[in-house]
């Protein structure tokens, strides 16, 4: 049986720089799930598709069409009706669609198999929100990553200016809380951790210090 990892934990945790890092040293499938949420979100924004209004929902999960798939170098690529849209997802804005579109049961059920077929055929570390609760809850290893929000909108600050986003760390740090709360009270499937997990905090740690840290875990878990 293949092996899954599931880490969750809030946005800018660190779970994807240090999930696809780890992925690579122990040669396991990186899949981030928050992709699949905000490409859900991007095709409600370009159909005008208000995240409230379930029927508008349900008829745009209908639809469309969202894919997973890997390059030669195994990264992810998703796709909405064929196109890849792997770049267009990482606005802030689209940031916040897919903290709302993510509450509607909908669209959870839509992407649930998605998720779950991969771990069925390859090792995997997953990364998300429900990942140890409700998509994996047999994931051999689950972890549970979290940092104080500030640490977490500083990360996603210097990010977003990387790339030459134009935004305020103030906009940051306020989506971050915002999203936070919208993720661990929404009613289904909110962020928690899984009873099982293992609770690391990355507060104050370099990148390095966090990846080793978590690949150490791993292997002594496997
Ligand atoms: O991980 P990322 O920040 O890209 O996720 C975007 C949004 O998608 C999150 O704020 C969350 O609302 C939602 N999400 C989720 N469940 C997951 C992954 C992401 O609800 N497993």
């Amino acid at each position: 049986m293949p092996i899954a990892i599931a880490i969750d934990g809030p946005a800018g945790a660190g779970k994807s720089t240090i999930a696809k890092l780890a992925a690579k040293e122990l040669n396991f499938i990186y899949v981030d799930t928050g992709a699949l949420y905000r490409t859900v979100g991007l095709a409600a924004t370009k159909n005008n598709v208000e995240p409230k209004t379930s029927v508008q929902v349900d008829e745009l999960l209908s639809k469309i069409k969202v894919e997973l798939t890997f390059n030669h170098k195994n990264e992810q690529i998703v796709l909405l009706d064929g196109e890849d849209v792997s770049s267009q997802i990482r606005t802030p804005e689209a940031s916040m669609m897919a903290s709302a579109i993510s509450a509607v049961p909908a669209v959870r059920a839509y992407l649930l198999d998605l998720q779950r077929n991969i771990a069925k055929t390859n090792n995997v570390i997953m990364d998300g929100r429900d990942i140890g609760t409700v998509v994996l809850p047999d994931a051999q290893i689950k972890i549970f990553l979290s940092a104080d929000p500030e640490d977490r909108a500083k990360r996603r600050y210097d990010e977003l200016v990387e790339k030459g986003m134009d935004v305020k760390y103030e906009d940051i740090l306020a989506d971050v809380i915002e999203r936070d709360y919208n993720d661990s009270h929404r009613e289904i499937a909110p962020l928690k951790p899984a009873e099982d997990s293992i609770m690391v905090n990355t507060t104050g740690n370099t990148l390095e210090q966090s990846v080793e840290l978590l690949i150490g875990i791993m292997k002594e878990n496997m």
